[in-house]
């Protein structure tokens, strides 16, 4: 996107990409919390994908770096940024007022199925080997709350919407129309958030959304972790994620990865 960017490619034939550079090639070795871990197991998710592989330990790495993911459909990008997203969170809910995350993605049918996938990882993050605490109750109260995920998309009422809001929801994930609306209706501020993620962004594009997101993207606060996924990459959404991004790490794996 930007010269020096990197790009990883995966060698066709080859198939090996220097360790040092993807940080490993299992979920347990990108040092990940023992409770993500155990979820990751319990979903049935054994082995990273190639996007995975790539994305999730230098998601992770400090200081925190925005990233373009690319890769077909299907190649496992929701965990190749939920994973991090969690882990970044602390796996648990914030009393301080605001979302510390946004997922912004075109439809509301793909936001549910995100929340699922979302809750189900971070479900379950008791204690610090991951184990479930015999005293469950007394767990929690030490450990603090879940993480709290609000839906902010079409079709719900605004009402309900704001109820939600007004329960301090950690990751919000919202379409783009939906969210400007509560912006801009109801005053929701975005200036607490940390990491945005811009998923399916070719879709957002090609559904026209570009105008949304950019109003959306003004109202954030500069200093954040923003990230974008997407199965092609045209020139366009180029264009947005040079204005948006500040000097991603690109990953770019090929139509057979
Ligand atoms: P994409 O967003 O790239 O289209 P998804 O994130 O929706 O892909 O994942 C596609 C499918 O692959 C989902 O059914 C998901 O559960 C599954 N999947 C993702 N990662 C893994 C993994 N590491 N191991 C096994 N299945 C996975
Ligand atoms: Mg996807």
């Amino acid at each position: 996107i930007k010269s020096g960017t990197e790009v990883i490619k995966k060698a066709k034939g080859k198939g090996k990409i220097a360790k040092g550079e993807v940080g490993g090639g299992s979920f347990q070795s990108m040092g990940l919390h023992p409770s993500l871990l155990r979820s990751l197991t319990l979903q049935g998710y054994r082995i990273p994908t190639p996007i995975q592989r790539l994305s999730i330990p230098s998601l992770l790495a400090n200081p925190p770096k925005d990233l373009v993911g690319m890769a077909r459909t299907g190649s496992g990008k929701t965990l190749a940024y939920i994973v991090p997203l969690i882990q970044r969170l602390g796996g648990r809910h914030s009393n301080t007022f605001g979302a510390r995350a946004l997922i912004l993605i075109p439809t509301r049918e793909l936001a549910l199925q995100i929340l699922k996938v979302g809750k189900e990882l971070a479900r379950g993050w008791h204690s610090r080997n991951g184990e479930h605490a015999g005293d469950k109750e007394a767990e929690d109260s030490k450990q603090g709350q879940n993480l709290r995920w609000g839906l902010v998309v079409g079709g719900e009422g605004m009402d309900e919407q704001f109820e939600m809001i007004t329960t301090n929801p950690d990751i919000i994930i919202a379409t783009p129309g939906r969210l400007l609306h509560l912006i801009v209706e109801m005053k929701l501020d975005l200036k607490s958030v940390q990491y945005v993620v811009f998923d399916e962004a070719d879709r957002l594009f090609e559904m026209g959304f570009e105008t949304a997101l950019t109003e959306i993207i003004h109202r954030l606060q500069p200093c954040r972790q923003t990230l974008l996924f997407s199965a092609t990459l045209p020139k366009s959404l180029v264009e947005f994620a040079k204005a948006g991004l500040q000097d991603p790490k690109l990953v770019r794996l090929d139509a057979e990865s």
